[in-house]
């Protein structure tokens, strides 16, 4: 089955208390189509970069099965281009520039060849511009979702929770589940934002693992303990990448495969943070990603033995 994405593709700069880089390839479009393409091969990516961004990255891309017709390269502009700095808990993190460059203006076309399209992931993108785009689709998808940030939350809230009422699935760390919700607790923050337009939310929580709900029920998936973790950054975008990918592959949005495919985005997100930038992505195999997603299963698999009463 197929994947729309819309996302950020992106120049990064970052600092970690491990190392800096230079300027480096990222965007939340970037992390969230490499990460799917691990399950889905009929990709199609709505963004836009500049003339400076390399061919080389769009190339690999499209190898990956992803269709980049609806990626506008602007002549004569620059890509977007975001830096930051991690704390040394590593989960937090300062935003030190945010240039929108491309982005500023950015009217996301729908190539017709899109449309028709079953699954559709709004990575982290202007509210305005991810509404554009659902409302572009002449068809409703099998299932719509979402990821944003507390940028968006502070400067732009009432287009925010217009984009809301149109999705199924939103992805939002604990903090901004928070300040979206204005609720301390997590389960009443669900239920505030469930009203709010999707029917399923997942807030993940960092080396703390993701929460899924849905109605009255709760899923709880740890984060894998890794003993190198290098760059955070992308981890959220590929771990939605990974749960997408893997609803879109298997077509089905039972509330069980969704269980499933926050184990597929949690196992590509844990690889994300072992290198900067996208640099861990681009050499997965598919005995890698298996042999992960077993580390998860045992990471959770134990036995009760009755001894009370
Ligand atoms: P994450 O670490 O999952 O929050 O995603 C980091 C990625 O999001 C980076 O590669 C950035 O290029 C991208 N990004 C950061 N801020 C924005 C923004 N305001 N709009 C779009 N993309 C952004």
């Amino acid at each position: 089955m197929s994947l729309l994405i819309v996302g950020s593709v992106a120049f990064d700069a970052i600092e970690t208390p491990f190392g800096k880089t230079d300027k480096i390839i990222g965007g939340a479009g970037t992390f969230i189509a490499l990460s799917a393409s691990n399950y889905v091969s009929d990709q199609r990516i709505v963004s836009v970069v500049g003339e400076d961004f390399p061919q080389s990255m769009l190339d690999l891309l499209q190898a990956k099965g992803v269709n980049l017709d609806g990626l506008q390269i602007k002549q004569g502009e620059k890509t977007f281009f975001w830096s930051g700095r991690y704390h040394n808990d590593m989960n937090s993190r300062d935003t030190l520039i945010t240039e929108l460059n491309v982005l500023e203006h950015f009217d996301p076309i729908i190539p017709e060849a899109y449309q028709g399209v079953d699954y559709v992931m709004l990575g982290n993108l202007s509210p305005q511009v991810q509404r554009q785009v659902v409302e572009r689709l002449h068809e409703r998808p099998k299932l719509v979702a979402m990821d944003t940030m507390n940028f968006w939350m502070d400067i732009a809230m009432d287009d925010l929770k217009q984009t809301l009422a149109l999705v199924d699935v939103l992805f939002v760390n604990d903090e901004e589940a928070r300040q979206l919700s204005g609720e301390y607790s997590l389960v009443k923050a669900a239920k505030v934002i469930r009203a709010m337009g999707p029917h399923t939310l997942v807030i993940k929580k960092g080396e703390h693992g993701a929460l899924l709900f849905q109605d009255e029920k709760v899923f709880f998936a740890p984060a894998l303990p890794l003993e190198e973790v290098f760059d955070p950054t992308g981890a959220g975008d590929t771990f939605a990448g990974g749960f997408m990918g893997y609803i879109a592959a298997t077509g089905d949005t039972s509330f069980n495969n969704m269980k499933r495919a926050i184990i597929a985005g949690s196992a590509l997100a844990s690889f994300c943070v072992e290198k900067f930038g996208t640099e861990r992505l681009l050499d997965l195999t598919k005995e890698a990603i298996e042999a992960r997603i077993e580390q998860f299963v045992a990471l959770t698999d134990f036995d009760m033995v009755e001894t009370v009463g």
